[in-house]
């Protein structure tokens, strides 16, 4: 009887049963629908907005499919049981669990992979432990990718696949106007050579060295979302952006995400000041345009350590916190892994 009471009172309140968000004192439109994993045209159009102003207290439906998506169960191989989410978006990390007395002896890879302009695709990967007989890989999904993600699981001979289907992010193009002088740190010579460090840090794995959830290294709100598809000039080709912009002072901290290694620090053309930190696990966290640099390579810093200070340096039109996070030299969401020990 309380089943069918439910049921008529979401027949009774259409759009009852969508996800919602209340605003917040200091929310913007942009914020909400990045946090979201939405666009503000589509909370607009959800909403029937008709302009980007927003109240404290007001009640916003969220569009399908936003959100995070559930975790589904894709079946057994060799008694493991295998998890992943059932939806993705370009530019998602995720995680592929595996749980059973055999999940350690497993090998994941992604052959969709193949089809893509990634490094290494394909790779074999072993799961990390989590507890007991539990154990993960982390997946990626490049910018650009709209096929389903492949994935197999091999234990002990048996082999199950599954895939997991993709969607755009949604956002439009953005032209940033960019100057002559900053567009000619491109073509600077001494790029080789940051692209050559990057390209290392890269190709670095080993086990995760993270125990606490992520954190957001700046202070400032989001100005540029992640996986933004931009022309530096209105005649240049589209690239995408590979990171999350934070506003904030020159001289305004920057904090380690989470426990690593510094790997990278220095002054480069394109990046400007930059701090690479390795977290093991085929991860590391970059962060660009600094003005000073607190660390050293070779240094060991802990989750919200200050490692720098904001700036403008390099490719930069402004002061303001580029942060990247790498997944196997890939770029993926920043913002899936905020507050969470594994997104
Ligand atoms: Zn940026």
């Amino acid at each position: 009887m309380l089943k069918h009471l439910v049921l008529l009172a979401a027949l009774a309140l259409p759009g009852a049963s969508a996800a919602s968000y209340t605003v917040r004192s200091g929310d913007t439109l942009f914020q909400i629908a990045v946090q979201n994993r939405t666009t503000v045209e589509a909370l607009m159009a959800e909403n029937g907005l008709t302009s980007t102003t927003i109240r404290v207290g007001q009640v916003l439906r969220l569009p399908e499919g936003s959100g995070e998506a559930a975790v589904k169960n894709y079946g057994y191989v060799a008694g493991v049981k295998v998890q992943a989410p059932s939806r993705l978006r370009e530019g998602d990390a995720f995680t592929l669990r595996l749980r059973g007395a055999a999940a350690l002896q497993a090998t994941v890879r992604f052959p969709s992979e193949l089809n893509e302009d990634v490094r290494r695709p394909n790779e074999a990967l072993r799961p990390f432990r989590v507890a007991g007989d539990e154990g993960y890989v982390l997946g990626r999904v490049v910018l650009g990718a709209q096929a389903p993600v492949r994935f197999e699981v091999e234990v002990n001979g048996q082999v199950l696949r599954g895939q997991i289907p993709v969607r755009e992010n949604g956002l439009p193009v953005q032209v940033l106007g960019v100057s002559q002088d900053v567009v000619d740190t491109l073509a600077d010579p001494r790029r080789q050579e940051e692209e050559r460090r990057m390209e290392q840090a890269y190709a670095l794995r080993g086990e995760p060295r993270w125990t606490q959830p992520f954190i957001l290294p700046g202070t400032g709100p989001t100005t540029s979302a992640f996986g933004q598809k931009r022309r530096n000039r209105s005649q240049d080709p589209i690239r995408y952006h590979y990171g999350t912009d934070q506003r904030g002072a020159v001289g305004a901290p920057t904090r380690a995400t989470n426990d690593g290694t510094v790997v990278v620090a220095g002054k480069f053309p394109v990046r400007g000041g930059l701090v690479v930190i390795d977290h093991g696990g085929g991860l590391v966290s970059a962060y660009f345009h600094l003005s000073k640099i607190l660390v050293k390579e070779g240094q060991t810093v802990k989750r919200g350590q200050k490692i720098a200070e904001i700036g403008s340096t390099g490719f930069s039109t402004g002061p303001h916190l580029h942060w990247e996070m790498r997944l196997r030299g890939e770029a993926v969401d920043p913002l899936g892994w905020v507050n969470k020990l594994r997104p």
